[in-house]
Formats: C-alpha cells, sequence, structure tokens
C-alpha cells in the first residue's frame, strides 16, 4: 500500500522544503515575496536557486525548464541542463538566480494574436513565485509567466495572476467597511475534470480521434448511456489501475487529487482535487490533464479530453468551482447559519450576481471553442445562456428582501425515512445539474467550461468582473452617512436590476430559451457569436482599468482564438475528406461489389436474392449522395481558405463549412449502420465505448 502522507508532495519545492533548506532570512524574504509580493532581489534568488538545484539534483535531475502556459492553452517547456564547464574539463552542476529569476525562450511559434511579430521574436519567462516549482521526468520544473519584449501578456498566467491582485484589493475594500481584520484575499478554484478512456489499438485506426480528437463520423451504438449504469458504477479493474497511477503521480506533485467516479457516458470519468488557489488550482490541473495524457499509454489506453468526442452521448466538461476567502480563514461564500442576518454575506452575493448579469458576454466568450460549441446547448451541459442558480432559499431570501417583507423561512430538517441514519439539515442549495452559474452552498460552480479549457481564462474572468462590481459598491458605501441604510438600500437595488439573470429551473427545456429570451439574456450560440466580445468598449475599460488585459492584448485574443477556431475546423474538414475518400467510399464500395456478384451467382441458382438488390441500390444511393456532399465540402473548405479577415473567416466555418460537414457525415453514418461490420474501415462507437476490459 501507497504511503499517501509519505509521498504526498516529494516532487515539489515547497514550504517545507523551503524551511529545511534556505537560510532563516532567505526563506523570510521568499514568504513576504509569495505572499505580499514584495519584489524579489538577485541575491535572494541566487540562494533560492542554489537550494531548487541541490534539491533537485538530489532527486535524480539533470535538467531544468521554465514552465509556462502560452496561448495554445496546453503548457511548453524548454530544457536546460545544470551542467557548467569546469576549467579541468569536468563539469558542474549550477543554477543562478538569473536563470531562475528569468527565461528567454525563442517563442516566435507561440500564437501572439499580432503581438510579436516574428522579428522581434523575444518572449521572456518570469518566475512566479506563488506556485512551487516541482520535478517532473528528472526536470526541475519552474512555473513562470509568459511576456513579450514590450511586456504584453502572451499567456494564461499573467492576466490571472493580475486578476488576483484585482479581486484581493477590491474585496478588501468591502471588507474594510465591515471591520475584517483580513490583510488578504485568495480566489479559489476547485476544477472538477472529465475525461473518456479508450483502448490504445482501437484508437489507432481512428484517423478522425488521431487528428481532431473527436469522431467525425459513427453510427450510434445499439447501447449508450440510457440506462444511467455507467455513472458513479463499479469502475473496471485496468481503469482503476489507471485512476491509481493517476493519484499517485498527483500527489507525489502535490496536487490533491480527492474524488474519482465514473460519469454518465460510457467510457467517462471524473478527477476532482480539493480546491485551492486559483492560480494554483489552474498549474495543478495542467498538470493533471498532462499527466493523464503521459499514464493513458503506459495502460495501453487513450485518454480523451476532447469537449464531445462522440455524438448522441455526453460530452465532458470541466466544472469551475470558484470561492473567496481572506487569509484569517473566512469563505466570503458561505451563507453562515441565517443567511438573512448575514448583511456582508449578501453583499458579496449581490455583487456576484451583478457580475454575472452586466458580464455574460465575455462569460461566455471565455469558455468558446469550436469542440465546446458541441457541448453547450445540447441536453447534457448547460446551454450558452448564462443564468444563476440560487435554490429555493436564498431566492427566497432575496425576494423578501426586494418586497420588503421578512424572511420567514427556516432550514429544514431533512426526513429521510430511514431511522438508522442520522438526520441532517439540507443544504441551502439542491443539485441543480443544468445551470452555467450555480451557488453550491459556500461556492460558485461554472459549468462551462469544456474538459480541455484551461482555468485560467474563466478564473481571470469571474476575478475582474466581481472586482469590478465590488469597488462598484465600495464608492456607494463608503460615502454612506448611514452604512446600514446604504447598504441595506444597495443589496436592494442590485437584487432588484439583476433578478432576470436568476432562474432555478431546467436550464436545458426549450422554455427556458425562449423565457430568456423575454428576459434580454445573452443567447451566443457559437464561438464566433461570443469572441468579439471580449473586444466590447465595456469589456475593454474594464480590463484596462484592472490591468488584467490592456486593449492590445483583448484584441490579440480575439485574432488568437478566432484563427484557433477556423484551425479546428479545417484540420476536422480534411480529416473528413480524407477519410470520406480513402477508406469510407472504398469499404463501401468493395461490399457492393460484394453483394452484387453474390446475387449474380445466387440468381443463376434461382435464389430470392432481394437482400442483396435491395442493398446494392441503398448503399449505392448513398454513397453517390456522400460522393456529391464531400465534393461540396471540399469547396466550402477551399473557399474557407481563401479569407483573410478571421472573423469573416470564422464566420464562413460556422455558417457554410460546418454545415457541410454534418451533411457528409449523414449519409456515412447511414452506411455504416447497413455496411457488413468486417468491411467497417474504422472501430463502431460500440466497440470503442463498451469493448474495454
Ligand atoms: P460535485 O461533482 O458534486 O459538484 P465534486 O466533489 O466532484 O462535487 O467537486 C466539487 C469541487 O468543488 C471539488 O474540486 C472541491 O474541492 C471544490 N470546492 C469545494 N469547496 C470549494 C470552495 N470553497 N471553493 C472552491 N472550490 C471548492
Ligand atoms: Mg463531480
Amino acid at each position: 500500500m501507497t504511503n499517501v502522507p509519505g509521498i504526498f508532495g516529494s516532487d515539489v519545492f515547497n514550504e517545507s522544503v523551503m524551511r529545511e533548506r534556505l537560510p532563516k532570512v532567505t526563506y523570510k524574504q521568499l514568504k513576504k515575496t509569495i505572499e505580499d509580493g514584495v519584489p524579489l532581489n538577485i541575491e535572494l534568488a541566487n540562494v533560492v536557486a542554489n537550494a531548487m538545484k541541490d534539491w533537485a539534483v538530489e532527486k535524480g535531475c539533470t535538467h531544468f525548464t521554465h514552465w509556462f502556459q502560452p496561448m495554445t492553452g496546453i503548457t511548453a517547456e524548454k530544457h536546460d541542463s545544470f551542467i557548467t564547464p569546469a576549467d579541468d574539463g569536468h563539469v558542474i552542476m549550477e543554477f543562478s538566480g538569473k536563470e531562475l529569476i528569468k527565461g528567454e525562450p525563442d517563442a516566435s511559434s507561440f500564437p501572439s494574436g499580432g503581438l510579436r511579430c516574428t522579428f522581434e521574436a523575444r518572449g521572456y519567462t518570469a518566475w512566479d513565485p506563488t506556485s512551487y516549482a516541482f520535478i517532473k521526468a528528472g526536470t526541475l520544473c519552474i512555473p513562470t509567466a509568459f511576456c513579450s519584449y514590450g511586456g504584453e501578456a502572451l499567456d494564461k498566467k499573467t492576466p490571472l495572476l493580475r486578476s488576483v491582485d484585482a479581486i484581493n484589493k477590491a474585496t478588501l475594500r468591502i471588507l474594510r467597511l465591515f471591520g475584517s481584520d483580513a490583510t488578504r484575499v485568495i480566489a479559489n478554484a476547485g476544477p472538477e475534470q472529465e475525461y473518456f478512456l479508450i483502448d490504445r489499438e482501437m484508437y489507432s485506426h481512428r484517423k478522425d480521434l488521431i487528428f481532431a480528437g473527436r469522431t467525425l463520423f459513427g453510427a450510434p451504438a445499439p447501447k449508450g448511456q440510457e440506462l444511467d449504469d455507467h455513472y458513479f458504477g463499479t469502475i473496471k479493474t485496468r481503469v482503476a489501475a489507471y485512476m491509481k497511477d493517476i493519484d499517485e503521480q498527483l500527489w507525489r506533485l502535490g496536487i490533491y487529487a480527492k474524488t474519482k467516479h465514473n460519469e454518465a457516458a460510457p467510457s467517462q470519468h471524473e478527477l476532482a482535487p480539493i480546491y485551492n488557489t486559483v492560480n494554483i488550482a489552474t498549474d495543478h490541473n495542467q498538470l493533471t490533464m498532462e499527466i493523464m495524457k503521459r499514464t493513458a499509454r503506459k495502460h495501453n489506453f487513450k485518454c480523451l479530453l476532447h469537449e464531445k468526442p462522440f455524438e448522441g452521448i455526453n460530452g465532458s466538461g470541466k466544472h469551475c468551482n470558484w470561492s473567496l476567502s481572506t487569509n484569517t480563514g473566512v469563505n466570503l461564500l458561505n451563507p453562515g447559519k441565517t443567511p438573512a442576518e448575514n448583511a456582508q454575506f449578501l453583499l458579496v452575493l449581490a455583487a456576484i450576481i451583478k457580475a454575472v448579469n452586466k458580464h455574460q458576454d465575455i462569460l461566455r466568450a471565455c469558455v468558446a471553442t469550436a469542440g465546446n460549441d458541441h457541448r453547450l446547448g445540447a441536453s447534457e451541459a448547460p446551454p450558452a445562456i448564462i443564468s444563476i442558480f440560487l435554490g429555493d432559499e436564498l431566492t427566497d431570501i432575496l425576494r423578501s428582501i426586494v418586497e420588503g417583507t421578512k424572511y420567514e423561512g427556516k432550514r429544514v430538517e431533512m426526513e429521510i425515512g430511514v431511522d438508522v441514519l442520522p438526520h441532517f439539515t439540507k443544504d441551502t442549495t439542491d443539485r441543480n445539474r443544468t445551470s452555467p452559474f450555480a451557488f453550491t452552498g459556500n461556492k460558485f460552480e461554472f459549468r462551462m467550461p469544456g474538459s480541455r479549457l484551461s482555468v485560467g481564462g474563466p478564473n481571470t474572468v469571474i476575478n475582474t468582473i466581481v472586482a469590478e462590481a465590488f469597488d462598484e459598491f465600495a464608492e456607494v458605501l463608503e460615502k454612506a452617512d448611514n452604512f446600514q441604510d446604504a447598504l441595506d438600500d444597495l443589496i436592494k437595488k442590485t437584487i432588484k436590476e439583476n433578478s432576470n439573470i436568476i432562474f432555478n429551473g431546467n436550464g436545458y427545456s426549450d422554455e427556458w430559451c425562449q423565457e430568456a429570451e423575454k428576459r434580454g439574456l445573452l443567447n451566443l450560440r457559437t464561438t464566433p457569436d461570443a469572441i468579439p466580445f471580449f473586444e466590447a468598449p465595456e469589456n475593454i475599460a474594464m480590463f484596462e482599468k484592472y490591468g488584467v488585459y490592456t486593449e492590445t492584448e483583448l484584441h490579440s485574443r480575439v485574432e488568437i482564438l478566432l484563427d484557433e477556431y477556423c484551425k479546428t475546423l479545417s484540420i476536422e474538414a480534411n480529416t473528413m475528406i480524407d477519410m470520406a475518400k480513402k477508406d469510407i467510399l472504398p469499404a463501401v464500395a468493395s461490399y457492393i461489389k460484394e453483394l452484387a456478384s453474390t446475387a449474380e451467382l445466387a440468381k443463376t441458382c434461382g435464389a430470392d436474392v432481394s437482400f442483396e438488390t435491395d442493398m446494392v441500390k441503398r448503399l449505392s444511393e448513398l454513397s453517390a449522395k456522400m460522393y456529391k456532399n464531400l465534393g461540396e465540402l471540399e469547396n466550402a473548405h477551399y473557399a474557407a481558405m481563401g479569407f483573410t479577415d478571421v472573423k469573416e473567416q470564422a464566420n464562413f466555418y460556422r455558417d457554410i463549412v460546418i454545415p457541410a460537414m454534418n451533411e457528409l457525415r449523414a449519409p456515412a453514418d447511414e452506411i455504416e449502420s447497413l455496411v457488413g461490420e468486417k468491411y467497417w474501415p474504422y472501430p463502431t462507437y460500440g466497440a470503442l465505448l463498451f469493448y474495454v476490459k
């Protein structure tokens, strides 16, 4: 059995290693940097670097790397060894403060959305001392931010760190009004990671999974997820071994891997860690995804992190749980025993409601990708419409505030009808799985992010929009003659003005779409609809005010994200064209040939050949249709390549290329359901999803 406390964090240069290995003064100074953002000096960095290197070398490391998170959404690393030539032809192992603090990767190939032309390709990585260094495969990894020569953020971490600062300052301003002695406010995140595991051998026969990460063709299997027998079901031995392997690796890296279970779709699973600061949680989630993918190979699995690998069954999301706490240990989203009287909680809640309502557009935009468009709005994930679920108790409390009536509700004792079980107080909220932004007792759960997304973006947005609402509140309250009255008015006014965003019903229903439209809520169905909102004047103003993104950085994000959308669809279209031409049409042709010659032979024996004849006719019709639609997709794709304006191009992919892809898929999937299994060139949905032992 693994000694979990013994291995936990053993590959991390964490608090206890620092305390043990750094001189007392250095340790204290470093802690000040980590906790209060006091700038580092080079002498301090030299001492820390040397201690890090000694520790890493003792653990078998030969290299170090600045580990960063460019706009590709995955992580990047460039390894340098510690070797330095010594006079006598030998080498010594060295690592300087300069190397720790700053790196200069030639970064011209990372997406920059026009922020960095190749002639000034320099990018800098800068040490983020608030996320611990760690060891991965014999390399000391230093978490870093990644910026251009001009200081523009080229990554997901820099804006996140800036937003951490913004939410800290704005929340403290509010807390001061309530007489709190907190000196720091921390935004926390707990991202629940969903994923699919399929057999590696079968995967290797699917071009679509290899190139696009999702199936582009595929008839439904005889069984899907209709029996709900996979959710929380017994975990198969091979999957369990994989999960155990992952847990151990994550624990070594100081990641609080906590919950694992089978998810709703066949072959779908989830891993959830205990929450952490948004910065560390984001780093840890990136590492988790990487380890999931890498470890799958060892167990002969392929781990699919795509948001929608299979049509007709659930896709994968990454529920991002978010809360605010103080360095005095208070969770500001905890309603307490009597939320109606907890004015501070109600003010925080009002600010979040206001922020989410005002910035529906960027909340939607920050989760927009080509893959996630298949999830949002399908009845498995929240719709593309942003709304807030509060549960009955909080909604009633807010209603009584607005109406000026006394809240009479009491917390309900749950009667569960089994006497041996203890009675427990019902949660303030029941579970509504259909809401994109749900209050779940002492945190909000943002359910729209797709499984592949870095949670850096969503957390940056949530931190910033809430910071803005807090500041607006502070402006009013700081000026008030009577704090209590001003507070009551403010909560009342805010709830009244923003109640249109609160919805406790079924977000999957059609009625909700109609109701949301009546309420004037945005419904940004696709990525090209959503992304441009990053450039809306009020959003630019807000992000600039908080120093989270400059206007230039926002334009670059729009460029990068839309370009990624177009490229993703271009790869998908290419892959479909390739599969249709080289595999599917030839396969159906062989089957038709087989049927036709069988019919001919059988006829000479006087046999009934209605099956063969009907099938030949039907398959020929379908393959002719496929062939025609293939031509149309080729034309559409060719036309898409001709655009120079990325917004127009993205719209063209959405309006013309995607429908053409769907038109090609439909006859192909029907053919799959008719063709003899041994003729079909790919493992079927049934095999991919159900055959894994
Ligand atoms: P469920 O699937 O029922 O929503 P899980 O246990 O799978 O719940 O995941 C809940 C996630 O929420 C975990 O990652 C957990 O650490 C996180 N979480 C719990 N409390 C907080 C909090 N105060 N702030 C942020 N995240 C939290
Ligand atoms: Mg969960």
